[in-house]
Formats: C-alpha cells, sequence, structure tokens
C-alpha cells in the first residue's frame, strides 16, 4: 500500500466511492460471503448501506495489496451482475453487459483470424472524420492492419470537441461511460469531463494507438464519388489555402457526425443586429461578456451548459426560453475525481469495470421505464408510464429545490410534455441562475431582433450588447457539407429526395457501395446497457466485418440490398411510431429526434440489446458482395 493510505483514507475511499461498484468489485476479487448478503445497493437502509461500508472498508484495508486482476467466467459473471440488480440478467442483455463491462482487452472489436486471406494490395480506406466516431474506426482498422487515412476539415482532431469551446462545456454522461471500451488507464480529473479534457483524451488515444501517422488534418471534403468499374471511390477535399487534393480509395467511412451544421434562429432581423452575436460553436477564448449585456436564445444542453458561467460575469442575462424542458440533477457534476477514487480505480481489480456498468444501470429500463406507452396506466388516466410521471413530479420538485420560493418562475419552467422523451439536459445551475439579481427569464415570443436588442411579443424591447443563439444544429443534414455520388452517378441528397435521411442499420445506403456512416441516421442509441462511444465501436466492428468477408471472398464491392433497406426502415419506422417520441405529441414539433416526415431521423428506435443483436455481424442475405 502506498504511503498516503491509512484507515482514514480508506474510509474516505469508501465514503467516496460508487458503493454499488465497491461492492460487486470486493465480492469479485475476495468472495467474501459477508458481501453477497446485501440486496442492490440502491435499496438498501441507511443502517444496512453503513454496514455494507464498513465491510468494504475492512477488506480494503487488510486484502487490496493480494487482490489480483482476472478475467471472470461467464457464470461468475452472471452472478456478479445480478448482484448489482437484484434481478437476473436477460440472456438477451447479457453478452452487450458483458463487453462494456470491458474484462477482456478490446471488447467490441472484431478481430481476424490468423489464417485470414490477405488484404489486397493498395488497399485504402478513407475515414471523414477525426472525432470519435472516425477515431474508434481507426483503431480497429489499424488493429486489422488495414490500410486507412483519417482526414478532418479542421486543424486539430476531436470533431465536435474540437469545434466547441464555449464555457464550461463539459461531457454530461459520466466520464467512464465517454470512454472507449478498449482504453481502461485514463485518468480523467472530473467526474463530468471538460471539453478540454476530452480533446486530451482523444489526443492521447490517437497516440497510443497509433493513430496519428495516419491523420490528414485541414481536409475538407467536398466530393465523393464512385467508379463503378473501378471499385473504388473518388475524393476532392479542400485545404484551407484553396488546393484541391484528390484520392482514390476503395471505402469511405464518414464519421462526420451529427453536429456538424449550427443552426442560426430564422427570426427577422437577425442580421441587423449591431453588438456580437454567434453561435456556441463560434465562442473562442477572445469572447469576454464581463460587464456586457447578453440575451441567451434556447435552453437545449448547450444553452443550459453555459448559462451559469456566463451570469457569473455578464451585467446582465436574459434567457429566451421557447419551449420549457426537463432539465435534471446530476451527482457528481462539476466535481473532481478525488484521490481516494483515483486510488480505488488505480488498485481495486474490477472497480472501474463495475464502475461503467453501474453508470448505466439506470438507462438499462429506459424503454420500459420511459418510451413504451403502457396502455393500462393510460387507461387510467395516466400519462406514457407510472415511471414517467413518478419523474416528472421528481423533477418537479427538483425545480423547486433550485428556484425557491418563485411560484412565477415555476409556472413557465414546467414542461407540458413528458420526461426523456426529448434529448435529457443537465442541470449545472441553470435553474439556479434564473433566480439571480441580473438573469431574466423571457417567456414571451421573440417578434424581432433589432440594431440593439430583441423585440418579444408583449411588447418589450430588451437591450442588448452580446447575443448567443445557442439554437442547436441542423441535425438532419447527414454528411454535410461534402456531396457523394454513388452507382451511375446517383447523388445521396437525390436518393433522399426531400425526405430525411434513411440507411440500413444507421449505415449503409443502397447504390452506395463501398460506403459506410457512423452516427448516421437513426444511429443515436436511446436505451443504456452500452454508452455512446462503445457504439462507435459496434458499428466501426461491423464495418470491419464486412471489409472482412470482402477480403475472404476476393470481392471488391459491398452494398446494402435495396430490398433489405426498405425492410429494415420499415420496422424502424413502426417501432419508432409507438415510442413516447411521437406519441407524446405535445414534443414532437419541436423534437430534433424527429424529422420532418414525423418520423424518428436521430435515434435508434431499438432497444439495445436488440439492436446489438442486429449489429454485431453483418447477415449476408442483406448485403451484395461482388464483382
Ligand atoms: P437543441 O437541443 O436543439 O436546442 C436548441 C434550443 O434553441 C431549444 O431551446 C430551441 O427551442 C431553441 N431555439 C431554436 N430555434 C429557436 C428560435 N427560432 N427561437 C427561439 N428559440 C429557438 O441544441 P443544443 O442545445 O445545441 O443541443 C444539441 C445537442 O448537442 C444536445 O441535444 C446534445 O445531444 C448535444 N450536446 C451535448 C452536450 C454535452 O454532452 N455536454 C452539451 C451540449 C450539447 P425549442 O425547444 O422551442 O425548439
Amino acid at each position: 500500500m502506498d504511503d498516503r493510505v491509512d484507515k482514514a483514507f480508506i474510509r474516505r475511499a469508501v465514503e467516496a466511492s460508487d458503493l454499488a461498484a465497491l461492492r460487486v468489485a470486493l465480492y469479485q476479487a475476495t468472495g467474501d460471503p459477508e458481501l453477497a448478503e446485501f440486496g442492490p445497493v440502491a435499496t438498501l437502509d441507511e443502517a444496512d448501506r453503513a454496514r455494507l461500508a464498513d465491510r468494504a472498508a475492512h477488506l480494503l484495508e487488510t486484502r487490496i495489496d493480494d487482490l489480483e486482476r482476472r478475467v471472470p467466467s461467464d457464470e461468475e459473471l452472471r452472478e456478479l451482475m445480478d448482484l448489482v440488480l437484484g434481478v437476473p440478467t436477460r440472456d438477451a442483455h447479457f453478452e452487450v453487459r458483458k463487453k462494456f463491462l470491458c474484462f477482456t482487452p478490446y471488447p467490441f472489436q472484431f478481430e481476424r483470424p490468423e489464417d485470414a486471406a490477405p488484404i489486397p494490395e493498395d488497399f485504402e480506406v478513407a475515414i471523414i472524420g477525426a472525432g470519435p466516431a472516425g477515431i474508434s474506426m481507426a483503431v480497429q482498422l489499424g488493429r486489422l492492419g488495414v490500410p486507412y487515412v483519417l482526414y478532418d476539415r479542421r486543424d486539430e482532431i476531436g470533431g465536435t470537441w474540437s469545434i466547441h469551446k464555449y464555457p464550461d462545456i463539459r461531457v454530461d454522461t459520466l466520464s467512464l461511460t465517454y470512454e472507449f471500451s478498449f482504453e481502461d488507464e485514463y485518468p480523467w480529473s472530473e467526474y463530468f469531463a471538460r471539453g478540454e479534457d476530452v480533446r486530451s483524451y482523444l489526443e492521447f488515444i490517437v497516440d497510443k494507438y497509433g493513430v496519428r501517422e495516419h491523420v490528414r488534418l485541414d481536409h475538407d471534403l467536398e466530393e465523393a464519388r464512385f467508379d463503378d468499374d473501378r471499385s473504388t471511390w473518388h475524393l476532392t477535399f479542400r485545404r484551407s489555402d484553396g488546393e484541391r487534393v484528390e484520392r482514390d480509395v476503395n471505402v469511405v467511412v464518414s464519421a462526420a457526425g451529427l453536429f456538424a451544421k449550427r443552426k442560426l434562429p430564422d427570426i427577422p432581423g437577425i442580421d441587423e443586429f449591431g453588438g456580437t452575436m454567434l453561435h456556441p460553436t463560434q465562442w473562442t477564448s477572445e469572447h469576454d461578456v464581463r460587464g456586457k449585456r447578453v440575451a441567451v436564445i434556447g435552453n437545449g444542453s448547450t444553452g443550459v451548459q453555459l448559462l451559469a458561467p456566463v451570469a457569473e460575469e455578464a451585467e446582465h442575462v436574459s434567457v429566451f426560453q421557447r419551449t420549457p424542458q426537463w432539465i435534471a440533477p446530476r451527482p457528481n457534476y462539476g466535481k473532481k475525481v478525488e484521490p481516494e477514487v483515483r486510488w480505488l480505480l488505480d488498485n481495486l481489480p474490477g472497480y472501474w469495470n463495475w464502475c461503467r456498468y453501474t453508470s448505466i444501470i439506470g438507462l438499462m429500463t429506459w424503454h420500459e421505464d420511459f418510451l413504451i406507452p403502457d396502455p393500462e396506466w393510460e387507461k387510467q388516466g395516466g400519462h406514457i408510464t407510472q415511471k414517467s410521471e413518478e419523474l416528472r413530479d421528481f423533477m418537479i420538485d427538483y425545480i423547486k429545490s433550485q428556484i425557491g420560493d418563485r411560484p412565477d418562475l415555476l409556472e413557465r419552467l414546467v414542461p407540458d410534455y413528458a420526461p426523456m422523451v426529448r434529448r435529457p439536459v443537465v442541470d449545472n445551475g441553470w435553474y439556479k441562475a434564473l433566480t439571480r439579481d441580473n438573469v431574466d427569464l423571457v417567456t414571451s415570443g421573440i417578434e424581432r431582433i433589432t440594431k440593439k436588442g430583441i423585440e418579444t411579443a408583449d411588447g418589450k424591447h430588451h437591450e442588448i450588447d452580446f447575443l448567443v443563439c445557442a439554437t442547436g444544429f441542423e441535425v438532419d443534414q447527414f454528411l454535410w457539407p461534402a456531396r457523394y455520388y454513388g452507382q451511375k452517378g446517383l447523388s445521396l441528397r437525390d436518393f433522399w429526395g426531400t425526405e430525411s435521411p434513411r440507411a440500413h442499420l444507421s449505415m449503409m445506403v443502397p447504390h452506395f457501395p463501398n460506403f459506410f456512416m457512423l452516427y448516421g441516421p437513426n444511429s443515436q442509441p436511446v436505451s443504456g446497457g452500452v454508452s455512446l462511444p462503445s457504439w462507435f465501436q459496434i458499428y466501426a466492428a461491423y464495418v470491419a466485418q464486412c471489409l472482412h468477408t470482402m477480403f475472404e471472398d476476393g470481392h471488391a464491392q459491398v452494398v446494402v440490398k435495396e430490398a433489405a433497406f426498405e425492410a429494415f426502415n420499415a420496422d424502424q419506422d413502426a417501432v419508432g411510431a409507438e415510442l413516447a417520441f411521437i406519441k407524446d405529441v405535445k414534443s414532437v414539433e419541436r423534437n430534433y429526434y424527429v424529422g420532418k416526415e414525423g418520423r424518428l431521423i436521430v435515434n435508434t428506435p431499438y432497444e439495445t440489446a436488440e439492436l446489438y443483436a442486429m449489429m454485431k455481424a453483418p447477415d449476408r442475405d442483406e448485403l451484395e458482395f461482388g464483382p
């Protein structure tokens, strides 16, 4: 044990720990039968919690130096999972949760057998976008030895984390779940990593996994054109000095992201504003709100995240809210990882793994709890599900706890739609900021923007110097701004027509061979069991398996069959139409998850295990390989 570690240190470690993860990691490492006697930690009363904490502290004091890292058998793993949740883990969930636990290296990745066919000479994959998804694809291809180049239009890697530099930008899910499952040693400094930490993490991954030498920055893909005779894509990039770069590759994987194109509000007069106006994607270290009269339009994740720090510095802030959002608290948000917890992560085998697991427990039953309307409940006059309404009540109490005795605010802050049907927003002091003397919540509609401020429907003119349009993204402009042309010169935009984009399993489009999207249409997972970076690895493994089949069978092309694409999308739309995203009609119109035709476009409607079963290996019957 290191010198810092005495009884008091261990006690502090236990107090600050995720007790559910600590219990199961210690049980796995020691087999101590007393630990198995407790029910799920979330259900324990105070006395049992204290008893469990004492036992954990005792085991740490006496056993920590003898504990060894080892891979549990499936049987043991099931017992441990059941211990955490208190209910048996269904077979359908076991495999994906096991991988998310990461007891073996490179879970979710595809490995080629040793006797695999050689990769054809000069074969090359172009990955477009060096954000988390593109980096994930790069690591996967690197492990297979498939030559690739990772292009990005910007002058640094990181994707959305390179673009966004507004005040208090950080992840709003635990840092632990925002990491790739192949890397278990990254020492996050905060529970919810700041933007700059996420950038450092991605830089670390790019170096550690040998991706750096494959990166070409300042390459903005303008056009990708498929040559059916040669089975190659001809790519045209534009560089910032105007130079054009042309390149022929065998396969294109677009990891261009969902938040590539910012959306500015179509408010009359917006071009006439005389002060500083920006979208949060344009925020740089040069922007200074000290002493300024600021307006923030929008209360999505971005507008909410930046308000509290802006309100601290500005002379005055007017928050323009068009639709109230459910804005939820997160334990440990804004907190540094305590040295004692770092010590647990570094020294207690399995603690990191089980922390990952417990961090997604709340999301595992997301579908049945919040998304699938319960007909019995609705027959009794309820809305969506009982859990949904319980959450609504909890959230209202939370709002009251933050704003104090301000009924004027409360009535304007409570949404009329169910929680979880729009992207959950995390509270980093937004409600409290609204109670500051220098902050006003404006809910009267915006009529126009003038040279000096904003005019609202109630006839008021709000004078401002600095306007933040936290008004979101054109999420239906997948792949923007690149233009793709598939077989016979078919433009992808024409193929999609005026409707929102669709894809097979979010990745493939008929008539566009050797082309895959990561974070494409309907790719965003909504139920827990796996976090987004792990999904990127699952998508990347799917692509890798398609390439493997091409190499094995000597084919130069792979494309999804039109019938498979249509059948998948029909099913996907039918499943999606039954979920609260669509059924809760009050939220549909302004929910960016839903496209203009009233169908889901961003999220997958499928539950984690179901989606994983579809994606873990390509179904050959759905794909066409050749020539
Ligand atoms: P968003 O969720 O689309 O929110 C846009 C906001 O702007 C909404 O409040 C919207 O109001 C408002 N708005 C748009 N046009 C308007 C208009 N013409 N007049 C008045 N208000 C208008 O965008 P976002 O906040 O940038 O978040 C986008 C996504 O980025 C998030 O959902 C999340 O996935 C991601 N994100 C993640 C993090 C993180 O992890 N830390 C942080 C920020 C963002 P209505 O509701 O009335 O449409």
